[in-house]
């Protein structure tokens, strides 16, 4: 749902731009008022969609109990379930021994 936000945004200004280089190109006078207006409401539309993104994903981290990887519930305290938990315990030790060689 975020995520339509951004593309949203990001389409219509992209539009707009798009319809501004095509009047400028062509010669048909200057853009409307509204072609710029789009360009800034859907810039700003996008960045809020993006903050958005990026609060639900630390409010996943600190509140939210839910394994990052599959939705499961997380163990507490962790942003994963139990066996995708133990699997990046497993992967970071790996890494660690394959740093030590
Ligand atoms: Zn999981």
């Amino acid at each position: 749902m975020i995520g339509l936000l951004i593309y949203g945004g990001v389409f219509a200004a992209a539009a707009a731009a798009v319809y501004i280089l095509i009047l400028e190109i062509g010669g048909l006078g200057t853009p409307p008022s509204w072609t710029r207006d789009l360009i800034a409401g859907g810039l700003a539309v996008a960045v809020l969609g993006w903050a958005m993104q990026w609060i639900a994903r630390r409010f996943q981290k600190v509140f939210h109990r839910r394994c990052i990887q599959c939705g499961r519930e997380a163990i507490k305290g962790s942003i994963y379930c139990g066996p995708h938990l133990r699997e990046v315990t497993i992967l970071e030790r790996e890494r660690a021994e394959l740093d030590r060689l």
